[in-house]
């Protein structure tokens, strides 16, 4: 069986990259191995799927070439996925920084996805596991348990590595290997933080706490919400500085983001207050003890007691709380991967290979990761639309 293009891997990118190329007039096939299309699509934004973000550009992904992206981005912007939806009669509605969810269900997204490729004649193989693939110019071979397959041009949209027990896998890293394209060392991004020893006994004493934090590593800041948890710290802003995170680091942490506690116990330096009491008016309780029972703040201490030093360490203390994650919760629960197919070797207009010109890989198997949000849904979107326009 002959087609124009395959398409390897039915999630975001893949469909997206099957309906643009099928509106061209191409005959494209889909290879996937669930037994449904988008998996991913279904379980994401807590099931309403944070398909997009309004505040969409550049800067809110990582890449080892960070203009990449810019061009397919323009060629399908938010608002195009937006009339996309909309023209089929899904709502959504917008949450914090830009964020767009669906009202009712990601399962929307999906349904539409799969009536457009009915429509519009792409066929689907699910449960189709791939043995090989060959090039034997002019068209690539696919070879699989439901039989061989030939395509003039290859798409490899088979994503991250991040939940293998809904479908993820290194397919497509494998496939840039064969093919003498270099990848990006991969690691799992948007993730939760791990901690051992004392620094995990005293987290976990915090397990449930959800507050509002400014994280900070490197160049790299997020005023978002944290969580502590059992294992140690997630919530959206340590997610999004996972994805920058080198083991061996810290990560600094300011409890108190917008506020200066320095001028605040200045001008609290004739108060009976007990220390403890006045930060537990700003911070939980149980955060409190956890720094008293550190030696981080002193203990029985009256506001008008505290010396300018203390004053500065107290202030250094809940403004840089300085951790050392021990790893992360890895591909697990991550909600992306970090590196991929290298961008260098690939036409950000296009996708294509510069050496294969016929083979593309699009969305999360190529080395762009967006910050949590909806822009690496955004990415599939916009990657799978550029290489379905030329393909
Ligand atoms: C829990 C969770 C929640 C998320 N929520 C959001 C969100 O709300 N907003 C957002 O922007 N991003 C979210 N993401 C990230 C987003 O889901 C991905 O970035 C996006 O799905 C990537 O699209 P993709 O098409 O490249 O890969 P995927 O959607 O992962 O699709 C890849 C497809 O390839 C198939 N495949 C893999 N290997 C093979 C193989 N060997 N043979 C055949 N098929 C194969 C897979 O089964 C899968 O169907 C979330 C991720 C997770 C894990």
């Amino acid at each position: 069986m002959s087609y124009d293009l395959c398409i390897i891997g039915a999630g975001a990118a893949g469909l997206m990259c099957a309906i643009t190329a099928a509106k061209r007039g191409k005959r494209v096939l889909i290879l996937e191995h669930n037994d449904q299309l988008g998996k991913k699509i279904r379980i994401s934004g807590g099931g309403r799927c944070n398909f997009t973000n309004l505040h969409t550009d550049a800067s809110h992904y990582l890449c080892q070439n960070p203009h990449f992206v810019k061009s397919a981005l323009a060629g399908y912007s938010p608002y195009d996925f937006i009339d996309f939806i909309t023209q089929a009669g899904i709502e959504y509605h917008e949450r914090d920084h830009g964020q767009l969810f669906c009202n009712d269900s990601a399962q929307q997204i999906i349904d539409l996805f799969a009536k457009q490729c009915q429509q519009l004649g792409v066929e689907i193989q699910l449960q189709c596991h791939i043995d090989a693939v060959r090039y034997h110019d002019p068209h690539f071979e696919i070879k699989s348990h439901q039989g061989s397959f030939h395509s003039h041009a290859l798409v490899i949209a088979t994503g991250g590595l991040s939940l293998p027990k809904i479908g993820a896998s290194p397919f497509g890293h494998r496939i840039a290997k064969q093919f003498d394209i270099p990848c990006v060392e991969t690691a799992a991004a948007l993730v939760p933080l791990t901690f051992t020893g004392k620094e995990k006994l005293a987290l976990e004493q915090l397990a449930g706490i959800a507050i509002p934090i400014a994280v900070h590593y490197k160049n790299h800041n997020f005023c978002e919400a944290m969580l502590f948890t059992h294992r140690g710290l997630s919530g959206p802003a340590i997610l999004q500085i996972s994805s920058y995170w080198q083991p061996g680091d810290f990560i600094t942490i300011d409890l108190l983001p917008g506020q200066n506690l320095q001028d605040n116990l200045e001008q609290l330096r004739d108060s009976k207050q007990h220390l403890h009491n006045y930060l537990a008016t700003l911070l939980p309780k149980r955060l409190i003890n956890l720094f008293i029972s550190m030696g981080h703040i002193p203990e029985q201490m009256e506001l008008r007691q505290l010396s300018h030093p203390s004053i500065i360490k107290i202030s250094q203390q809940m403004h840089g709380w300085q951790l050392k994650p021990s790893g992360t919760e890895g591909y697990r629960t991550a909600e992306a991967t970090r590196g991929g197919v290298d961008t260098h070797h690939l036409s950000s207009k296009t996708m294509a290979s510069k050496h294969h010109p016929n083979l593309y890989f699009i969305g999360e198997v190529v080395d762009v990761t967006g910050h949590l949000g909806g822009f690496n849904f955004q990415w599939a979107w916009s990657s799978g639309y550029a290489a379905g326009s030329y393909c």
